[in-house]
């Protein structure tokens, strides 16, 4: 894939790059191993004045970083706008909270005598410079949940963004710089996929860590497995969004147009599966079809456009093919299922609501990857635990009920690394977050991520 900004909603090359030499590749590594040798010495104070720096810089760069994010991704500029924002609010938690969450842990004096020793601490140390292949979809927040707990860890960071976002990605590299972080702290690689494997190999890597397809992310986990190095990895999902007859009905149908369609349906926390009680399905059909249908599809730059551009031509055929194989096998397209009129260049598609999916259409076991919902009837609690269930994917679900029981079955029964109640997912940096089954494994935000890419070192003193 070409490194360069293609504008999604006109198809227009913008600007292209060179990818890096292999001499420019081994500066870089060198340049990381001599920043992480420095940066693991130096104390939370000063990694926190610095990355609260970053965040100030983000703040004051706000509008011209979401028009690049929306020039070479699609999303709505306002999404781009609230994308920023919480980079910038992860940011200054991260520096308020990171030693606290990294403190040393002082275990059990009885405990610590038994083993023979006169004292012993748990202490959180970095392990080195990690590898961050991102994508293109959250272009600055996937990097950012990864990079400001790394960098107040200690570890320092190499990122191989998504090809298309090229200058989204040199943007954070010199943030980080701007903000006061040593040089090699944090780099960007312009890079393809293919010059990962010799990167993730080399021993000045660490670890590595990966939000992206299934393929991809087996492709660095088994890399980084045969090096023994640890991974995160976090591979997208189809999260269901269960509604059952205690449900505030309209707030459930409203909430689930944005559940599905933000960024334009390209998000791996949008709810993708609707799979609704029979007593309320017709009802909630109804309303969520004629939301879906009256969202305005266009130009991300107009501040009236809800759903823009897919970020690519090979996102929108993959859609396509979705749809079309679930349609042909029996679906029916309550609204969408299609280009909308008026967009030659650029590579939209209409909110689409499918009903009537089965098991053996590709939609009911792969992630649709834009503003395509499916909707599943289902006779009682049983039921939606087990269709919500029937999914390689494990991300995050959704669930509206006010019974306390139901929610109780809910919590213990879906396969997910979340289960959000009368809301939709979203991330939080005080919150975990990642997946179950083929979503992925480890967590990224609050204390367990920072943690992610630690040494807990075991000091005993005698
Ligand atoms: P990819 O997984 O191909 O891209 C994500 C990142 O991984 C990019 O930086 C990409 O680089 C890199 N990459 C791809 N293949 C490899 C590899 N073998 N080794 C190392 N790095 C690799 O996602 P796509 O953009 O192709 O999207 C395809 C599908 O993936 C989507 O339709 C969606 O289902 C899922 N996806 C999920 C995301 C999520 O948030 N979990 C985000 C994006 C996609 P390069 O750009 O150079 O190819």
């Amino acid at each position: 894939m070409a490194i360069a900004t293609v504008n999604p909603a006109t198809g227009e090359t913008l600007k292209t790059f060179d990818p890096l030499n292999a001499g420019e590749i081994e500066d870089h590594l060198v340049r990381a191993e001599q920043a992480f040798q420095e940066h693991r010495t130096t104390g939370f104070a000063y990694r926190s004045e610095r990355l609260l720096a970053a965040a100030d810089l983000l703040e004051a760069d706000l509008d011209s970083i979401s028009r690049t994010m929306t020039t070479e991704m699609g999303k709505p500029l306002a999404q781009a706008r609230a994308e920023a924002k919480k980079c910038v609010k992860t940011m200054r938690w991260y520096a308020h909270h990171a030693e606290e969450l990294l403190a040393d842990e002082h275990p059990d004096p009885a405990d610590v005598t038994d083993s023979g020793a006169a004292r012993a601490v748990v202490r959180y140390r970095p392990l080195g410079t990690v590898l961050a292949v991102m994508p293109w979809n959250f272009p600055l927040w996937q990097v950012v949940r990864f990079a400001a707990p790394a960098l107040m860890a200690g570890n320092t960071g190499l990122l191989k963004h998504a090809s298309n976002v090229p200058q989204t990605a040199l943007y954070i590299e010199e943030l980080f710089r701007r903000a006061g972080f040593a040089e090699g702290c944090f780099q960007t690689l312009l890079i393809g996929a293919r010059a990962v494997e010799d990167i993730l190999r080399d021993p000045r890597i660490a670890a590595a860590t990966l939000t992206g397809s299934e393929p991809a992310g087996r492709s660095v986990a088994s890399i980084a497995g045969d090096e023994v190095k640890k991974t995160v990895l976090e591979l997208g999902g189809s999260d269901p969004y269960v509604v059952l007859p205690s449900a505030d009905l309209d707030k459930a149908a409203s909430v689930a147009v944005t559940a599905r369609v933000q960024n334009n349906g390209q998000s791996c926390i949008a709810a993708k599966r609707f799979i609704v009680h029979t007593d309320v399905y017709d009802d909630f059909a109804a309303r969520f079809t004629e939301r879906m249908s009256a969202l305005t599809v266009g130009d991300p730059m107009d501040e009236h456009t809800d759903v823009g551009p897919l970020a690519s031509e090979q996102g929108r055929s993959d859609l396509e093919e979705l749809v079309d194989d679930a349609v042909h096998r029996g679906a029916t397209a309550l609204c969408g299922g299609r280009r909308p009129p008026g967009h030659p260049a650029g590579w939209f598609y209409e909110p689409t609501v499918l009903s009537g999916i089965d098991p053996d259409m590709r939609i009911h076991h792969e992630e649709a990857f834009g503003p395509v919902a499916s909707l599943y009837r289902v006779a009682d609690l049983d039921e939606a635990v087990t269709v919500a269930n029937d999914s390689p994917f494990g991300l995050s679900s959704n669930a509206w009920t006010r019974d306390p029981d139901e929610q109780a079955r809910l919590a213990r029964d879906l396969q997910a690394g979340g289960v959000f109640f009368n809301g939709m997912t979203a991330s939080h940096p005080g919150l975990p977050f990642g997946g179950a089954k083929r979503s992925g494994y480890g967590r990224e935000l609050s204390g367990h991520g920072i943690k992610e890419f630690c040494n807990m070192t075991t000091l005993w003193y005698g």
